[in-house]
């Protein structure tokens, strides 16, 4: 993922606020997540970045409209994007990187998401990458299961026809056609 690590420092105190909108980056994340995902209208977060005394006030939104293979007929289908969302972020255990020397350390770390917030290295302090918000937020707004309508009638396991464009002949659900001379057959017991 394209990152974009931005000082603590450099914050003010009453925020910052970050565009995400690069169709570079989008689709750099569609590659590296083999999302099989197309842009009809450009992808855009907003995020503000609000710090306290104890990490990170995440706030932003998401809008967008793309599209993806249907689950059953792999045509595309579309979804359009348009969510809020906020979040914290604790701030990285001042230890993390350099621990002393044969000193266990004790201290409980609390969990931190390391792809948004880090301990820079050389004592450049804590920085931030709102993009991997973004992402997440992004891969969260994506349906589990995309379908171009709910009644679907996808593609035929057999021939791979469409069957919401086309029949076709090939055995059902309903069994193999060489027997559909039994299926009447009532059993007396
Ligand atoms: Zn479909
Ligand atoms: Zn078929």
């Amino acid at each position: 993922m394209m990152e974009t690590w931005i000082p603590l420092a450099s914050i003010p105190a009453d925020g910052a606020s970050y565009t995400i909108d690069s169709p570079e980056f989008w689709n750099a994340c569609f590659a590296e997540f083999n999302l099989p995902c197309k842009v009809l209208s450009p992808i855009a977060a907003t995020i503000t970045v609000l710090p306290q005394e104890d990490g990170l006030l995440l706030m932003g939104s998401l809008a967008g409209k793309v599209t993806l293979p249907c689950n059953r007929c792999t045509e595309p289908s579309e979804y359009t994007i348009a969510t809020t969302f906020e979040t914290f972020e604790g701030f990285p255990p001042d230890t993390f990187f350099l621990p002393a020397k044969g000193e266990e350390d004790e201290e409980v770390q609390d969990p931190f998401d390391e792809t948004l917030i880090r301990q820079a290295a050389h004592g450049r302090g804590i920085e931030v990458n709102p993009s991997a918000l973004a992402w997440q937020e992004f891969s969260l707004a994506l349906p589990v299961k995309p379908l171009c309508s709910e009644g679907c009638h996808g593609l035929c396991p057999t021939c791979g026809c469409n069957k919401n464009h086309e029949a076709c002949n090939c055995a059902g659900p309903e069994g193999d056609p060489r027997l559909a001379s039994l299926r009447g057959l009532v059993i007396k017991k």
